[in-house]
């Protein structure tokens, strides 16, 4: 009798023990409950509204999508092709496209679908329907201007704050390449389109009034539904900024603004101190700085000129502290590197174009490891584009969405499997991450 309930004690302590253990030791594998948890897990982060933090709404004939156009025949990796076989379960989830492929025959269908949506759903409720039906409660349009066919109280507006830094001369700029030959035309429109904003034939004759200028821009875009200021630098030239003084850039305005071709060096002087200009506005006028922070479209994008670790001087300066930066597309493919970034109490990732760049079992890690370290800090976006008539930025938003959702089901349930967080913690991480952390950046302004 002793004997066995000696026995009997030893195995209640045992039984009572094993998942103590557990919790106190996160293991390195998920258990045999991982499939479990993950469909536990979806279906009720699927219900959860999400904010898009980056993404260009809008149809594909409207110039206005992007300050940006992709160069012609860029290369495309594979899942961001056109024939990617997900854009019609897309089509089909949204608008019910009864066929499996892409072919001009079918898509036909798909066009006058939409079309009929549109007439039965005019101005901005057709945006707002696609919204509703991807379960995105509210979408950053970051685009050159706003359209009236979106609703600004579910879209609001990040303008791109680049073409302040190109005032001179661009013809070098200009026949770098080809992709700058396309990018770079595009930035001297959209500087006009700030000075035609400001009843500005021309530029200012001081730098003084230059600066007043942009900072003017940026009071007014902000009057108009600006929540943020977009920067793609990156595209045009390298990501490490030098600090020089307000005399050594008003001596290069003052020498070119009236004509003359500044050379590269002096030209980069120049944008480095309007670039910190601009981020210093952003803390002072409580507009976040979005930064484009990975790869990008185009072959000549260099991408070690680019890289999101040449801003950690800019990130980790105390003289920025006030300023909020959203690292757009999180340094994609360094995101390991970047989460680090967020470290700073100003500092932000937005995960948009890594769930499209990646197929969700490659996103999955991406998003568990970003969870893992500053869960509080990242954000959840589309980077959403309508990319020609019969593949627009409704089926771009139902990928991005559907897939960010699967990805994040799934680095959950393997941090629930392998003992790191439970199911409510899980669900509290997801709020987080599609919608309240990007919320809270804007105190109040979006929702
Ligand atoms: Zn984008």
């Amino acid at each position: 009798m002793r004997v066995g309930s000696r026995l009997l004690c030893a195995l209640v302590v045992a039984m009572v023990s094993v998942p103590i253990l557990a919790n106190a030791q996160a293991r390195p594998f998920p258990g045999p409950d991982l499939q479990q948890v993950y469909h536990r897990l979806l279906p009720q982060i699927e219900k959860i509204p999400a904010f898009d933090h980056h993404a260009h709404p809008g149809f594909a004939d409207d110039p206005d999508v992007d300050a940006m156009a992709a160069p012609p025949n860029a290369s495309e990796a594979l899942r961001t092709r056109d024939d990617n076989p997900e854009l019609a379960a897309a089509a089909k989830a949204l608008f019910g496209y009864p066929y499996s492929d892409l072919s001009p025959e079918h898509t036909k269908w798909l066009v006058d679908k939409k079309g009929e949506l549109k007439k039965q759903n005019p101005g901005p409720a057709y945006f707002n329907m696609i919204l509703d039906k991807v379960n995105i409660e509210s979408s950053v349009a970051n685009r050159a201007m706003m359209a009236d066919y979106l609703d600004p109280k579910r879209f609001p507006w990040v303008f791109f704050a680049d073409s302040f830094m190109w005032p001179f001369n661009n013809e070098r700029e200009t026949a770098r390449n080809s992709d700058q030959g396309v990018f770079i035309p595009l930035q001297e429109k959209m500087l006009h389109r700030w000075m035609q904003q400001e009843n500005a034939s021309k530029l200012p004759a001081s730098f003084a009034d230059y600066l007043k200028f942009i900072s003017q821009v940026l009071e007014d875009n902000q009057k108009k539904g600006g929540i943020a200021m977009k920067f793609e630098v990156a595209y045009f030239r390298p990501t490490t900024f030098g600090d020089p003084t307000s005399q050594q850039a008003e001596d290069i305005y003052h020498r070119f603004v009236s004509g003359g071709v500044p050379t590269e060096r002096e030209y980069r002087t120049f944008q480095d101190y309007i670039f910190r200009y601009l981020i210093e506005e952003g803390g002072r006028l409580h507009l976040p700085v979005h930064i484009h922070t990975a790869i990008g479209i185009g072959d000549y994008f260099n991408l070690s000129q680019g890289n999101i670790m040449n801003l950690e001087s800019v990130l980790r300066d105390p003289r920025y502290a006030g300023t909020t930066f959203v690292m757009i597309h999180g340094g994609y493919p360094l995101e390991r590197e970047a989460i680090w970034l967020a470290a700073m109490k100003n500092v932000y990732l937005d995960s948009s174009f890594g769930e499209l760049a990646q197929y969700p079992s490659a996103f999955k890690e991406t998003l568990k490891m970003w969870l893992e370290t500053f869960p509080d800090k990242i954000t959840f976006g589309t980077d959403c584009f309508p990319y020609n008539q019969v593949l627009g930025a409704e089926e771009s938003y139902w990928l991005g969405a559907e897939s960010t959702r699967t990805a994040l089901a799934a680095a959950l349930a393997e941090m629930v499997s392998e003992g790191e967080i439970n199911e409510g913690r899980a669900l509290e991480l997801a709020h987080g991450y599609l919608h309240d952390n990007a919320v809270k950046l804007y105190g109040g302004r979006v929702h």
